[in-house]
């Protein structure tokens, strides 16, 4: 198998682990298949039930890796990355949601950065340096997995005053070989400096990016759709489509990975908050992909203007066009306001406490109920609602409910935190980097 660039279908493909460690392709695209492998649904259907994580990583990844070396340390390492549940439960008939939040830092970005770290351990020489912007739970949950991996240093980005305290102590309390840096902009700058920094031949070689325009994040993400997409069909003998709270686009690209793979997934579609300029290009039926500044919101880890991973949906959709990309995905924008009521309403109606970006793919379902005859919906649940306590709290104007920590948050409060704050630009970070 062989990895190409986004932007160019000329130059020579790159092997699983090369795309890993470089993370941006040099012309700046991101790395893609150059086929996606396809499992068809007799095969699918002789694999047993109830399959976990691990087990689906040791089936789907060698015909990704292509590369005797890592395939055969995967069944050593597979058990070891994924080693919490990622359930799907019921909230009625035609409804589950797939909670994502029971890993080290209650985010589904756990499950991405525990594989690239356990990759890049294995295969990385160690003088790499990990380098991440964060809207909120990325630099957590890459923070988390690294830091068993003290050989390998990691940077961490992230806007001031637009992520939760809870989120700010998991970047900013590890100490050792991770460092936060706390930037004066928003998300798209963090974003930005990061693509500026691995473009610079002096830095290129020496960092390599862990947010989700690494692949190494990506592909582990299609494990939970494929176990969830099952695992629907096992349990009730219909194919249901996927509800995403979307953002940089990782989360929803892996869904339509994993359906392109032959996993029983119907529609995708793709909530957002009030950043939509994923849902303007839809409007525009495909004619206008325009990237627009970052708008605050109550689904902070959502709050991105420019998502990178457009390029590789746009790319999943080179042959098909619009038209197939119209049928497959669509978007739901979701604002503030119907952020706190699908919160509260839940609450009301199933006694359970969503996170603010859960509750976008909630009231997406809501809305697109009643538009589709197809209605079977797996909806992603990306975090705990304790991650977000400050937003819980608002919507019942006070701390009447006590969220219960889960003892990985717990164990984070105790510890001191260590930050640096810095202008957004690259060249005020690199005078903190060491040479
Ligand atoms: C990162 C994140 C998202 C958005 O996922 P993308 O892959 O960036 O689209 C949604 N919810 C939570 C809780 C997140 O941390």
């Amino acid at each position: 198998m062989k990895y190409y660039s986004t932007r160019s279908s000329q130059q020579r493909g790159c092997s699983f682990s090369s795309a890993l460690l470089a993370g941006l392709a040099p012309d700046g695209g991101l790395y893609v298949p150059q086929k996606i492998p396809h499992f068809s649904s007799e095969e699918l259907a002789a694999w047993p039930c109830n399959l976990s994580l691990s087990d689906l990583a040791i089936k789907i990844f060698p015909a990704w890796i292509g590369e005797k070396t890592l395939e055969d340390e995967l069944t050593t390492l597979a058990p070891q990355i994924f080693n919490f549940e990622t359930p799907l439960s019921f909230l009625n008939h035609n409804t589950a949601i797939l909670e994502l939040f029971h890993g080290p830092t209650a985010a589904f970005k756990d499950i991405g950065a525990r594989f690239l770290a356990a990759v890049l351990a294995t295969t990385a020489a160690p003088e790499k340096r990990v380098l991440v912007a964060t809207s909120g739970d990325t630099g957590g949950a890459v923070a988390a997995a690294f830091h068993h991996y003290p050989a390998i240093e990691v940077v961490i980005l992230y806007p001031e005053a637009k992520v939760s305290p809870m989120q700010e102590m998991q970047l900013t309390t590890w100490g050792k070989n991770v460092q936060a840096f706390c930037v004066r902009g928003d998300f798209d700058d963090c974003q930005r400096m990061v693509k500026e920094l691995l473009l610079e031949p002096a830095y290129a070689g020496d960092f390599l990016s862990a947010n989700s325009i690494n692949l190494g994040r990506l592909l582990p993400q299609t494990l939970y759709y494929a176990q969830a997409s099952l695992s629907y069909q096992q349990q009730q003998g219909r194919t249901a489509g996927v509800i995403v709270p979307t953002g940089n686009l990782g989360n929803g690209v892996a869904a339509l990975w994993a359906k392109a793979m032959g996993f029983p997934i119907g529609e995708v579609v793709l909530a957002t908050n009030s950043n939509q300029a994923i849902a303007q290009y839809f409007a525009s039926a495909g004619e206008n992909w325009t990237p627009l500044p970052t708008i605050t919101t109550l689904a902070n880890a959502m709050d991105v203007g420019n998502p990178s991973n457009m390029e590789r949906l746009l790319h999943l959709y080179r042959e098909g066009g619009f038209k197939q990309l119209q049928t497959d995905v669509s978007t739901i924008v979701v604002n503030d306001q119907e952020i706190l009521l699908t919160m509260k309403k839940s609450y009301e109606q199933w006694k359970q406490l969503f996170c603010p970006h859960t509750a976008t793919a909630l009231f997406a379902r809501e809305v697109i109920s009643q538009q589709r005859k197809h209605d079977d919906w797996i909806v992603v649940a990306t975090a705990h609602p304790a991650k977000f306590k400050e937003i819980v709290e608002k919507v019942w104007h006070s701390s009447l409910l006590s969220l219960p920590l889960p003892s990985s948050l717990q164990s984070i409060i105790a510890r001191p935190q260590a930050k640096k704050t810095i202008p957004a630009t690259v060249s005020a970070l690199k005078h903190y980097l060491s040479k």
